[in-house]
């Protein structure tokens, strides 16, 4: 007796609920059309970072103990074409989908950055190697190489020996950026065949 009015209950219950659900889901639908970009010729749309795009940026960069390294503040923002490798790896990506106006601040692992420290770019060398009596650390040099010209930096004086790094000051840092997006336009054809910007803030030749 109790079962089959239950039963009963339930059967009235679902089709009581059919109809406004069904209800609700078109309404729904009828919201979400103007969200859509529909309308392709609108150019009041903000342009989105992706590949081939140029982009401008303020930034402001900060090692791990909180230190400015470098900061675009009172220059030109910085220029780069997305997704041809013009930034570190890092940055590019976290840039990805944003628009002008659009502010964050990221921190990057060296690896995505400019790398580990790799031992193997340091190096002792003679002293006689250099074209120079007077050596002191903080000096720099150009180092030629099988790879070409990499640049290095004495770390440490002996009587016989000179001990050189020829990482990128930043190689083995985690770098804090404070990125605000300037502008976001198209790259010109002259720029894709380039793979780099022209103009402000890019190259000029
Ligand atoms: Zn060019």
């Amino acid at each position: 007796m109790t079962l089959k009015r239950s039963e009963k209950t339930f059967f009235g219950n679902l089709r009581f609920f059919n109809r406004p659900l069904f209800l609700a889901k078109e309404t729904a639908s009828r919201i979400m059309l103007p969200l859509s970009p529909i309308d392709t010729d609108q150019k009041d749309l903000p342009m989105i970072i992706s590949e081939n795009t140029v982009v401008l940026f303020h930034y402001t960069l900060t090692d791990e103990s909180g230190n400015e390294l470098d900061s675009s503040t009172g220059k030109d923002p910085l220029a780069y074409m997305h997704g041809h490798k013009n930034i570190i790896p890092g940055l590019e990506k976290e840039l990805d989908g944003k628009t002008a106006g659009d502010v964050m601040i990221v921190t990057i692992k060296a690896a995505e950055a400019y790398g580990e420290t790799q031992d193997e770019r340091i190096q002792e060398i003679p002293r006689t190697s250099f074209q120079t009596e007077e050596m002191s650390v903080g000096m720099r040099f150009e180092a030629k190489t099988p790879n070409g010209p990499v640049s290095v930096v004495v770390t440490e004086v002996n009587d016989e020996t000179v001990t050189v790094d020829g990482n990128h000051p930043l190689a083995g840092k985690d770098l804090t950026f404070d990125v605000r997006v300037d502008s976001v336009r198209e790259a010109s054809e002259e720029e894709l065949s380039h793979g780099h910007v022209h103009g402000p803030g890019g190259h000029n030749h």
